[in-house]
């Protein structure tokens, strides 16, 4: 037997033929999730001008200490109409532009108060004052791209000026369910059929991972109702299917993706669940076989299409992510295929503690919704005890 792809090799293979979707321009306030197309550049200095970082006066330190006659109020939006004289104190609220003339502020719970005049202790130059530019230059990189907007980028990107941003176009998903014993939740069961699970978890993870997905569709086990489903599938940019990519009989998926024009380029990968998996394109089409069972679909959405999505989308770092945390169980290992075991994660103090699930059969998608966190079991030898330190990915 021909030794499988490493997962690592089989995502290289993936993520090698990821070409990022082109940009498009994108209202600030529908870009969060998305990522940025090209590097966004300050619209203006930031801060925009000289301000107030307290409530307080504005003062020239040179004046300082001494009393100071209060010779106008500035408010934030609203610049005083003169320069501040030698000698003067103005009122000024946090954000107020510093007068011209002034070069500090005086919290106003420093000071003592007088009708129209303050009592004021000596202060530096420059205290309390935020210096026009001292975030950002007009024209520096707010955010860089491949970044992905979350809220303290969006903040920064309004911040600076920025109405609309150049974003990564979004995947198009297309999700094909295989298999003629499959029904629809809520429809009543006959015997032998089982609930369609596939569909809808793998086009919420679709729609996590930013593609926009088109609705689900099945397929039973006959050529016919695997070619129409799959040729519309391949319409999409990334087409994802469950089921059918093993060796039973009625296991199409690759016989008619290949009639289809889709090019292979990897079955079956080393890991555990998951190893009949394939992957292939057709043009710009990214095509997944996932293999049937609820988990074994879950996992390998998690080790191979998020990160072929995010790389789509021109993330710099498209993962999957792994961390260090703790066993709290032996687990065995698998000689010939590293292992992704579902686990629940607990922080206790500075470690994380990671707890396999009872029940790790890859059909066992009860238990699976269960676990915070996959764990790398590397394959080999014996067992990895209790306490050792391991990689995980997260799931939530
Ligand atoms: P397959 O990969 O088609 O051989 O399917 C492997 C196992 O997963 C079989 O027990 C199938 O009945 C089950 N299975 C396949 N597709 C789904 C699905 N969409 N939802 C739930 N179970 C499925
Ligand atoms: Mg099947």
């Amino acid at each position: 037997m021909a030794t499988l792809l490493t997962f690592e090799e089989a995502l290289q293979e993936i993520l090698s033929r990821v070409r990022p979707l082109p940009a498009e321009a994108v209202p600030l306030a529908l870009a969060a999730g998305r990522v940025l197309g090209e590097d966004a550049r300050a619209a203006v200095d930031l801060p925009p001008f000289a301000s107030s970082a307290m409530d307080g006066f504005a003062v020239r330190a040179v004046d300082t200490p001494g009393t100071l006659p209060v010779v106008a109020r500035i408010a934030a939006g609203k610049p005083a109409t003169r320069a501040l004289g030698t000698g003067e104190a103005m009122t000024i609220a946090t954000g107020g532009v510093v007068p011209a003339g002034a070069d500090a502020v005086i919290p106003v719970e420093v000071v003592v108060q007088h009708d129209n005049s303050i009592e004021v202790q000596s202060v530096e130059s420059g205290a309390h004052v935020r210096p026009r530019g001292g975030d950002l230059a007009s024209g520096d990189v707010v955010v860089r791209a491949g970044a992905v907007l979350r809220a303290a980028e969006l903040g920064a990107l309004a911040a600076a000026g920025l109405g609309e941003v150049a974003c990564f176009r979004r995947p198009r998903a297309a999700v094909v369910s295989t298999g003629t014993e499959l029904r629809s939740p809520g429809e009543r069961l006959e015997p032998g059929q089982i609930y369609e699970a596939n569909g809808v978890m793998l086009a919420a993870a679709l729609a996590s991972a930013g593609a926009v997905v088109t609705p689900p569709t099945s397929a039973t086990d006959d050529e016919q109702a695997h070619r129409a489903a799959l040729e519309r599938g391949l319409a999409a940019d990334v087409l994802v299917t469950s089921g059918g990519v093993s060796v039973g009989p009625h296991d199409l998926v690759r016989q008619i993706e290949a009639e289809l024009g889709v090019t292979e380029v990897f079955w079956k990968v080393a890991v555990k669940p998951g190893k009949p998996i394939s992957f292939g394109v057709r043009e710009g089409t990214l095509v997944f076989g996932l293999p049937g069972n609820p988990v074994s679909s879950l996992v390998c959405f998690e080790l191979f299409v998020r990160p072929a999505l995010l790389a789509l989308q021109g993330a710099r770092e498209p993962g999957p992510v792994f961390v260090p945390g703790e066993l709290t169980a032996a687990v065995r290992r698998n000689p010939e295929r590293d292992e992704f075991l579902r686990a629940r994660l607990r922080v206790d103090g500075a470690r994380v503690l990671l707890e396999p699930v009872t029940g790790q059969e890859s059909h066992m998608i009860a238990r699976a919704a269960a676990a915070d966190a996959l764990v790398f079991a590397p394959r080999g030898d014996g067992e990895l005890a209790a306490g050792t330190t391991v990689r995980y990915l997260s799931l939530r």
